[in-house]
């Protein structure tokens, strides 16, 4: 063999994308969706920019956008459950919690398997717990929220989540408006500039070694 053939195959040996310690790591979420052009603006700048994010997402969306659902999972973004209704979790019962969670699953794209569900509001409980964990899914909760929702100001958005963000964040903004997408992509644009990576959840959990336990409760993913 020669030398340059050895040593290129030498170098494709070399895992390209192996963690290292410096590599610093941020998941953003957008509950609520998927909406319309939203979701579809959405989804093109982060194609774009060749990043993963999550979507959890409502039952009563799913059945309207159905197309858009299947391209949030060809595309490869995790998809996580965020009740059929958007009602308040925290105020049903048992039934009616499966009810939301079995609907939600039937309409999910076939082979996609959710790991995930965020309660509307993030509001939980013993039953909400209880009834996650019987269908093999975590809670996940989040720790930035620059409240994106309560604003058409991008900039504000922005401004909320780039002055806290912190390596192993987990970032809830809702795909539900122009300047929440305008937002989410410079936020993106900042964060790959700065050497973060945007992985999903679930990739996340996995570079940090943390196991998804069904009826369990995350927030974040800190470096240890
Ligand atoms: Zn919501």
């Amino acid at each position: 063999m020669k030398l340059t053939a050895l040593v290129l195959c030498l170098a494709l040996m070399i895992p390209a994308a192996a963690p290292t310690e410096t590599e610093r790591y941020v998941a953003l979420t957008f509950d609520d969706g998927p909406s319309g052009r939203f979701t579809r603006r959405l989804l093109d700048g982060l194609m774009e920019r060749e990043v993963k994010a999550t979507f959890l997402l409502c039952g009563y969306r799913m059945r309207q956008y159905p197309e858009i659902t299947a391209r949030i999972a060809a595309e490869g973004h995790e998809i996580g459950l965020h009740g059929y209704s958007h009602g308040a979790m925290d105020a049903m019962n048992r039934a009616q919690l499966d009810r939301e969670i079995r609907d939600c699953l039937d309409l999910l794209p076939e082979g996609c398997a959710p790991a995930f569900l965020r309660p509307p509001g993030g509001k939980s409980g013993r039953e909400v717990r209880g009834a996650a964990e019987d269908a093999g899914l975590a809670l996940l909760a989040w720790d930035v929220d620059p409240r994106d929702w309560a604003t058409s100001n991008a900039q504000q958005v922005e401004k909320a989540v780039l002055s806290k963000v912190r390596d192993g964040d987990v970032v809830l903004l809702h795909d539900m408006s122009d300047s929440s997408v305008e937002a989410a992509l410079v936020i993106v644009d900042t964060l790959l500039s700065q050497g973060f990576r945007l992985v999903t959840v679930s990739q996340l959990a996995q570079i940090r070694g943390v196991p998804i336990v069904p009826g369990r409760n995350y927030s974040r993913f800190p470096p240890v």
